[in-house]
């Protein structure tokens, strides 16, 4: 009895495993683009057939901006700006999507010694100002905005879900880290319509779930400092995420100085100094977060911190008057294909 019973389970095993194999063969390529989170986010994923891919990446869109009605520092209505209207006050309960990102900024924050400081908000307020006029921000008044700067005004406490911040005038600011968060929970709605084999990225921040069919993973090209260039290096990413943080998109120049939209938060200066930092992780918010954490603690201290973190890995392209240099620390080999 017991010798029957466990023949025909092994019996649908070997079905199951058939029929897995045979709706394998028949995925399809399908890709999708939408405007979210200020940039463009891309959907590549494998499918039996243009319905359920359509429906699965609807899904996942609406979810990152779901999103992003949530983190957004521009829409003074989303839950973010509505938390910063209480600041100086008493806790505030937060959805559960908020409380997930902001506790893994604080952790960072930790961990960073506070390079990575998502009440950065005032003094990047002022450098977005002064993007737009081309002039470098007032001296005052950045003086004043960093005086709010500190992750130790934000408190959270996870058993009632409440998000506090301790001075008035506190602003934040998830732009280093919202949108690999976005990239990891519209690869988990994917999952849950039934796609395994998908990649999800808005501009610098990438997250996949299982490679295409019958390769290895997804080809992913690095080109540091300037992604107009052809990629120097190619990785192959599956379960898991890349990042880059660098000034090449955003930036002010200013009498021969590039400052970056990335702040040092003890300082409130953009960072100078030209670098492209990309990190390796087993999901998106850990890389983008630790991309931003990184460029401002430089590569002794930033690789230091990467190897504090399990399945990492980071690449830092430092360029000078005189030459480009590269520091890393367990990043993949280059695979080309
Ligand atoms: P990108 O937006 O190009 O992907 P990053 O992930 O590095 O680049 O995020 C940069 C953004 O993060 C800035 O535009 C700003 O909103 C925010 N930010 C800047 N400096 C810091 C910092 N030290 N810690 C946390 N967030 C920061
Ligand atoms: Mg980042």
């Amino acid at each position: 009895m017991v010798f029957r019973h466990s023949l025909l389970v092994v019996h649908v095993l070997v079905m199951s495993f058939l029929s897995a194999a045979g709706a394998e063969a028949q995925l399809s390529r399908f890709q999708f683009a939408q405007a979210h989170m200020g940039t463009e986010f891309r959907i590549v994923l494998y499918a039996s057939d243009a319905n359920a891919a359509s429906q699965a990446s609807d899904a996942a869109f609406s979810r990152i901006a779901e999103l992003d009605t949530i983190m957004s520092d521009y829409d003074p209505g989303s839950e973010l700006m509505r938390l910063c209207q209480q600041a100086g006050g008493a806790p505030v309960k937060v959805s559960a999507d908020l409380f997930r990102v902001l506790t893994h900024a604080q952790e960072l924050s930790r961990r960073s010694e506070g390079a990575f400081d998502v009440t950065v908000g005032p003094v990047v307020r002022l450098w977005r100002e002064a993007r737009a006029v081309r002039q470098m921000p007032d001296p005052k008044r950045l003086a004043e905005a960093v005086k709010l700067v500190g992750y130790e005004n934000l408190r959270l406490d996870a058993q009632t879900q409440t998000a506090q911040l301790l001075k008035p005038g506190i602003l934040l600011d998830l732009g280093g880290i919202a949108k690999g968060d976005a990239a990891d929970q519209a690869i988990a709605v994917l999952k849950s319509h039934g796609i395994f084999r998908a990649l999800v990225g808005g501009a610098g921040d990438i997250a996949a779930s299982g490679p295409p069919p019958a390769k290895e993973g997804w080809v992913i090209g690095i080109a540091p400092l300037d992604p107009r260039k052809k990629p120097e290096r190619f990785l192959l990413i599956h379960d898991g995420a890349v990042s880059t943080s660098g000034d090449s998109e955003q930036h002010l120049d200013v009498a021969g100085v590039r400052y970056s939209h990335i702040i040092n938060p003890k300082t409130g200066m953009g960072l100078t100094g030209r670098s492209s930092v990309t990190v390796v992780a087993p999901n998106g918010i850990t890389a983008d977060s630790l991309a931003t954490a990184v460029s401002v603690l430089g590569p002794e201290r930033g690789l230091k911190l990467v190897k504090s973190y399990s399945g990492t890995g980071v690449l830092f392209v430092v360029e000078t008057e005189q030459r480009v240099r590269s520091y890393e620390a367990r990043f993949p080999e280059n695979r080309k294909q």
